[in-house]
């Protein structure tokens, strides 16, 4: 791992560089877009990409989307994109269960996107919305649905302590399926304000229930079994584009993929420079093979890559 800024490299590396891969994924939140602002160039990045015969995936640990609300943005936002380009955790955690041949209900701690995939799947679920403290909530033994054969936590506003009494209750049967979305700890916002992350909520079920989650999201295994059953790529030829080092590129890392870290949403170049000094090979799998300030950087070097390949 090298860390490369794209920008001091010779035009012909940097095209060499972008023949070197036909398959591209790329995180979203902080790369593509931050909230409903998308960031300047990225579609075009992104559209260009494809127009050159790049198979192009979005990979977000979002779980407060489904598939379909992100076909939605991208559309709203320009950038080109169907059901099948996208993978997000809503979706992942129903395709799971689906995978296991599950028939009864999920616990849901998490948002509508979630509920919404898994109506998509045939499941069936309960828990989403607010559950709020009452005097009898938090010291009485709530009645168990005997249905209930999984927990899946996922971004939740509504997070409450009766909802953590239930979550645990649950899992302290060893046969619940226990699902947490992603670990992402915090997200990127621009202002002092610290809003926490659904890898918060997982941690605190994790911690309460005495249980490990299979997490569904990047770095984790399951996405990229999901990805290679999707699509036949070819991971040396593949590239994974980020801006969160312990999600986005450690996924990449351990995938065998190219990884390009965009410096627009959470990890700084300061933390790149630490991790490369670094004598533990954990933190040096954090660093990217490329960095880029923004996605929207590697536009002119896409144009021109477009122009060669429409004289050839
Ligand atoms: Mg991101």
């Amino acid at each position: 791992m090298s860390a490369i800024n794209i920008k001091s490299l010779a035009r012909q590396d940097v095209l060499h560089f972008l023949r070197s891969f036909d398959t591209v994924l790329t995180d979203c939140d902080g790369v593509l877009w931050m909230n409903m602002t998308p960031l300047p160039n990225s579609s075009s990045v992104m559209n260009l990409f494809r127009k050159l015969g790049k198979r192009i995936f979005y990979v977000t640990n979002n779980s407060t989307k489904t598939r379909d609300d992100l076909v939605e943005k991208c559309k709203t936002l320009k950038f080109q994109a169907n059901k099948d380009d996208i993978l997000c955790t809503s979706n992942l955690s129903a395709c799971y269960l689906q995978s296991l041949g599950f028939r009864k209900k999920a616990y849901v701690i998490g948002s509508e996107a979630i509920a919404k995939e898994l109506e998509q799947a045939g499941i069936s679920y309960c828990g989403i919305g607010p559950d709020t403290i009452s005097q009898n909530t938090l010291y009485s033994v709530f009645e168990k649905d005997p249905e209930v054969a999984a927990v899946i936590v996922g971004f939740d506003e509504h997070f409450s302590y009766p909802k953590m009494v239930k979550a645990a209750t649950y899992l302290s049967d060893a046969s619940v399926h226990f699902i947490g979305t992603n670990t992402d700890e915090r997200f990127p916002v621009s202002n002092d304000v610290i809003i926490p992350g659904t890898g918060s909520l997982v941690r605190c079920i994790e911690s309460c229930s005495e249980r490990k989650a299979i997490i569904m999201g990047k770095p984790e295994e399951y996405m990229a079994k999901m990805l290679k059953e999707r699509s036949n790529i070819n991971p040396q030829r593949t590239l994974m584009i980020g801006d969160r080092c312990n999600t986005d590129i450690i996924f990449g890392t351990r995938c065998g993929f190219l990884t390009l870290l965009v410096l627009t949403g959470v990890t700084a170049l300061s933390d790149v420079e630490k991790w490369k000094q670094s004598g533990q090979q954990e933190e040096r799998d954090l660093v990217p093979n490329y960095y880029i300030d923004a996605l929207g950087d590697l536009l002119p070097y896409l144009k021109e890559l477009e122009t060669l390949s429409e004289v050839s």
